[in-house]
């Protein structure tokens, strides 16, 4: 067993910098960071502007996910000599979808202590602005990999209760919906977009609703918040799928043929009716 009082000498800073809004930067944060020796960040040219906006001038280390293996010495080596250190991402906190964790780690391997500086994040404003359950949830960050990773990945939550949120970028948005309706069949979806921007908006949808009329131009940051699987039924769904099941058994179509046919009727993903029958 290891305890580290954070205050019993100075800590090794992670501290959270605004996702948008500038005026989300606490007093605390920027204390903080006047009163280090260096500032390890994630994009040194990001994090200047930021940095030059509250008058904070100090030494940066760029720290991201290609060099961030190789910096641990060098930052080991500098605690070691008596300097003072922080931590920050482009926004939000360090390691939630950004570098830091393996630094983290050595550090407290190393027993140095470490103190977290709270503040902005896209996970929870996303989360209690949704009006899905708050009391549960489920952190996923980005779907990594290709679609066969993405879906499996999916099918590893599908039957959790918990609220699940997703952060996706805007490029990819519609695809990932659609994926996710492939795998979770519907539910409520909240896409809460630019948080703390001049153009924050909450979208209140269901994953069906979006994949059929999908908004094409949505841009900037956004967090996909999912309902958790309730145990309910789809009846749409389920009412579609009755009538794939009629076309096969008194038609003799063939699986594909009859999703097809039922998707183009009822204009709904041809994939998803596909997959959820195989499903079913
Ligand atoms: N460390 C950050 C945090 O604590 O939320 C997350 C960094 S991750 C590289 C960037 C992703 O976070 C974006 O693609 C988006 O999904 C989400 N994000 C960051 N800022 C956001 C904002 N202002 N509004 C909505 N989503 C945001």
């Amino acid at each position: 067993m290891k305890r580290n009082k954070s205050f019993s000498g100075t800590p090794f800073y992670l501290v959270a910098t605004p996702i948008g809004n500038l005026e989300e930067f606490s007093p605390r944060a920027i204390k903080v960071l006047q009163s280090v020796d260096f500032i390890c960040a994630e994009d040194t040219r990001t994090s200047s502007v930021l940095l030059n906006h509250f008058g904070i001038k100090k030494q940066l280390v760029s720290v991201h996910k290609f060099n961030e293996q190789n910096r641990l010495d060098l930052i080991i080596n500098k605690l070691k000599e008596g300097e003072t250190g922080a931590f920050i991402s482009d926004a939000g906190y360090p390691l939630i979808s950004d570098p830091g964790h393996p630094l983290v780690k050595t550090l407290i391997e190393n027993n140095f202590n470490v103190s977290v500086v709270n503040g902005p994040s896209a996970l929870l404003p996303a989360l209690i602005g949704s009006g899905l359950n708050a009391g549960t949830f489920t952190f996923i960050g980005f779907l990594k990999g290709n679609n066969k990773e993405v879906i499996n990945t999916l099918e590893r939550y599908k039957n959790y209760k918990d609220t699940l949120i997703i952060y996706e970028a805007p490029h990819r948005v519609i695809k990932t919906i659609s994926t996710i309706y492939s795998v979770f069949a519907d539910r409520k979806l909240v896409i809460a977009r630019e948080l703390s921007k001049l153009h924050e908006e909450y979208i209140y949808t269901t994953l069906a609703k979006f994949n059929d009329n999908p908004l094409l131009d949505l841009k900037g940051e956004i967090v996909l918040v999912i309902e958790g699987n309730t145990g309910e039924k789809n009846s749409d769904l389920e009412e579609l799928l009755d009538k794939v099941e009629l076309l096969i058994t008194k038609e003799n179509m063939s699986v594909k043929k009859a999703t097809s046919v039922v998707a183009l009727l009822y204009n709904v993903s041809k994939n998803v009716l596909y997959n959820a029958y195989l499903k079913r």
